[in-house]
């Protein structure tokens, strides 16, 4: 058994990132899941990744 409340890497591996439409995948960033296509941070609760849109957090980015 293990304590860790990070996710299983074989987990990650199955998981994408719901707001873009070609479902990139995400990588695991300490305890969160970040999308590297549109830069939202998803968080872990529990040991749940919460892929919603509304609950990740958006960096602060200047335009383009
Ligand atoms: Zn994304």
């Amino acid at each position: 058994m293990t304590n860790t409340q990070t996710l299983d890497p074989e987990l990650v591996k199955i998981l994408a990132c719901p707001a873009d439409e070609n479902r990139p995948p995400l990588r695991l960033v300490g305890d969160t899941l970040v999308c590297d296509q549109c830069g939202r941070v998803y968080p872990i609760r529990d040991g749940i990744p919460i892929l919603l849109p509304e609950e990740a957090t958006i960096p602060d980015k200047p335009a383009p």
